[in-house]
């Protein structure tokens, strides 16, 4: 059996007419940038958040950078991230100048440790940005009751943990602000590269709008200078087709997660753990376990495809090495990157895929 680390064609045989009928309108109208589907997504995903601004732009890396600008996060600020993430969370706040200041994570929920925060926290920090890792809410009540103490902002990375929820609650809506990603690949995917801005705030969903149109929101009438990151009408459509079944989707992922946990708890490894009122959306299922290169390789010469999110903390990248961080400023981090590996999870998996999964894990970890 085969069984790759993601089937985006799967997806789309599944919803193929829906879809190619949605990009064939884009090209017939050349409703190409902005327009009527990017507001038409808009508002579907806002009431899909339940917030009351969605802003849309090109990309998650993007809308993390334009919210910290917007919240005038600049040179000489910190920004508290946490030591594990995709390198858009870290570089989003050096992209405006300001710097990131790491926090390990928690070795329960792999989130930023909300215990450590406050040690991090100096005259010159402006916000926070948590991350859902693998779909995992982070602890935003504790987050947002440390942020209001000392008068931080607080902008939700959700580019993992579209519809994750604490407590009926929706990721995105907890902070000031919230960041998503809708690379192919995410929970919710376009066909290319885009991502959006969840706030409540109007006054912020006006600056967003305005950075991510160079300035204007109407046509030639530049307020400042902004940039240019907008939503591809092809992307919006597809986004927009795609919706309707993301929450399908996610109890799919929810259920495969579920039979994982449940086959693989006999074994000599670690599953995710979920806390009790929270909404995991499994964007990415991960397993911990002393044996990880020897597993991964025997997986892979079995036809299962793997992958590691990620080899390396962020503080302790290349990128970072100017600012001297050691292994040992990041014991949770460390221990924790060299022992995870993310198995196959998709809405289209099989029960008999996962059973192959497990059956292999057995050979190596039983
Ligand atoms: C994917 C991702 C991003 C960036 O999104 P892009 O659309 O690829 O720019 C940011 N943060 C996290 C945690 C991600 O997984």
């Amino acid at each position: 059996m085969k069984i790759p680390f993601v089937d985006l064609k799967a997806q789309y045989q599944s919803i193929k007419p829906e879809i190619d009928e949605a990009i064939g309108k884009v090209i017939t109208e050349t409703a190409f940038i902005g327009g009527k589907y990017v507001k038409e997504f808009e508002q579907l995903f806002s009431k899909y958040l339940n917030i009351n601004h969605i802003v849309a732009c090109a990309n998650g890396t993007d809308s993390l950078e334009i919210l910290l600008k917007a919240s005038g996060v600049a040179i000489n600020d910190e920004v508290i991230v946490p030591a594990v993430s995709w390198i858009s969370t870290s570089e989003a706040v050096s992209s405006v100048g300001a710097k990131p200041v790491f926090v390990d994570i928690d070795p329960i929920s792999y989130t930023i440790d909300v215990k450590l925060i406050e040690s991090k926290i100096t005259p010159q920090t402006k916000a926070i940005i948590p991350v859902h890792l693998y779909g995992n809410p982070a602890d935003m009540n504790e987050i947002m009751l440390i942020a209001k103490k000392h008068n931080l902002i607080v902008i939700e990375d959700c580019a993992q943990s579209h519809g994750a929820e604490i407590d009926g609650k929706m990721v995105g809506t907890f902070g000031d602000a919230a960041s998503f990603s809708f690379y192919p690949g995410k929970n919710l995917g376009a066909y290319g590269d885009a991502g959006a801005m969840a706030t409540n705030d109007s006054i912020i969903a006006e600056k967003i709008r305005m950075i991510a149109n160079h300035g204007q929101l109407e046509k030639h009438k530049h307020l400042i200078e902004g940039r240019n990151s907008r939503m591809d009408g092809i992307h919006a459509a597809v986004l927009s087709a795609k919706i309707k079944y993301l929450d399908a989707w996610t109890n799919k992922r929810i259920e495969i997660a579920d039979y994982y946990s449940l086959l693989l708890d006999k074994l000599n490894v670690k599953v995710p753990f979920v806390k009790n009122k929270s909404k995991h959306v499994f964007h990415l299922y991960v397993i911990l376990t002393s044996k990880r290169d020897a597993l991964k390789e025997h997986l892979e010469n079995q036809g299962i495809e793997t992958a590691i999110h990620y080899p390396t903390a962020l503080p302790l990248l290349d990128a970072y090495r100017s600012e001297g961080y050691k292994n040992s400023d990041f014991p949770i981090a460390t221990d924790f990157t060299s022992k995870i590996l993310s198995l196959p999870i998709y809405p289209e998996l099989t029960k008999e895929m996962v059973m192959y999964v497990v059956e292999n894990i057995k050979k190596i970890n039983e």
